[in-house]
């Protein structure tokens, strides 16, 4: 049966997110045929929605005003529901980001309906929505269907795959929201990351408390840099991060990114389950510890006992050999 499916879009610096890509082909599967409809706000959402319209989707409501350019929840969630009124959708998707994570609950509470936050899938099940996630720290999957309509989810990045749009063009609707927020940006500080986003990596580097100091991200970089910096991008336990040694915004974990690459390699961590809660949906875990009872070990496809003084440089060595 097709269904009605809407996507909360995401952009930076005039470029559609990653994840909101793979969210419309996701939605593409799921509405079997149905309509897909986008939400984009801020400056650029006139020119994001092009993009979006490549990528699958056939109508997109926008507001261009400079007020969403930054992300007040109290704000967007009134305009996202001009949109959801108007569009009437079975589904909504958002992304696992700290938007997505702000907003979902809020959309659910306006609209008196539910939300699953975390998914890792989403399957139409003879005409309801079934969603899949991560609990008990990542060490099992619970699913729960919707009664309520519609249904709201936030999904991780690289849930769904992404595939070739096909309509190209679509229709563009005005969003009308006149509130005004209640909440005062006083301060804003930006953390630059240099290379790829650590949540759109296909492999990820992670560096714990066991590297001893900051100078242990370095020897991480040189194995990226072997790998190339266009796959491989650095995290860091919150062990790690507490103690100033890598910059918090690549923190991975509970209280940090949640990251779904196809190879996770952790160098010198524990595998401490709120650890774990962010790394435990990759492909391949590859753990290097010298204690070879870590928990790391417990989740992991592959593991090297040893010091990662010594096993990092032997990587390294051995993928410039090839
Ligand atoms: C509410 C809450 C939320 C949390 N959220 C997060 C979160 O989001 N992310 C997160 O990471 N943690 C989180 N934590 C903290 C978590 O419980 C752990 O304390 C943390 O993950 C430990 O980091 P670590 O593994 O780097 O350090 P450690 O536990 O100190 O482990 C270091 C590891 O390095 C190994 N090692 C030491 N030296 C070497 C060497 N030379 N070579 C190889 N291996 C070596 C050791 O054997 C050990 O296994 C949270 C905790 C709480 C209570």
């Amino acid at each position: 049966m097709s269904k009605n499916i809407m996507v909360i879009g995401e952009f930076d610096n005039d470029q559609i997110s990653e994840t909101t890509t793979e969210l419309l082909s996701g939605a593409t599967k799921l509405s079997a045929g149905g309509s897909v409809s986008i939400v984009l706000l801020g400056t650029s959402s006139d020119l994001i929605a092009s993009q979006a319209f490549a990528a699958g989707a056939h109508k997109a409501y926008i507001s261009s005003s400079g007020d969403y350019d930054a992300f007040l929840a109290d704000k967007w969630v009134n305009a996202v529901n001009d949109a959801i009124t108007k569009e009437n959708p079975d589904l909504v998707l958002l992304e696992q980001s700290s938007i997505g994570r702000d907003l979902g609950p809020r959309l659910a509470f306006k609209l008196d309906t539910g939300v699953a936050m975390d998914c890792v899938s989403i399957e139409d099940d003879d005409g309801h929505f079934k969603a899949t996630r991560p609990c008990f720290g990542g060490n099992a999957r619970a699913v729960y269907s919707f009664e309520a309509s519609p249904a709201i989810a936030t999904i991780r990045a690289k849930s769904f795959e992404i595939m070739q749009g096909d309509t190209g063009t679509g229709d563009i609707v005005q969003i009308q929201d006149t509130s005004v927020s209640k909440v005062t940006i006083t301060n804003r500080e930006v953390f630059t990351i240099e290379g790829l986003s650590l949540t759109d990596a296909p492999i990820v580097l992670c560096g714990g408390r066991g590297l001893g100091g900051p100078e242990g991200f370095d020897m991480i970089q040189a194995l990226a840099e072997a790998i190339g910096t266009d796959k491989a991008a650095l995290g860091s336990s919150r062990a790690a991060c507490d103690l100033g040694w890598f910059p918090v915004a690549n923190q991975v974990g509970l209280t940090g990114k949640v990251v779904n690459p196809d190879l996770y390699i952790g160098i010198a961590v524990s595998g401490a389950s709120q650890h774990m809660a962010g790394c435990s949906g990759s492909k391949t875990i590859v753990a290097i510890n010298k204690d070879p009872d870590a928990n790391m070990f417990k989740a992991s496809r592959w593991g090297i006992v040893g010091d990662y003084k010594e096993v990092v440089p032997a990587l390294i060595d051995a993928i410039n050999a090839k």
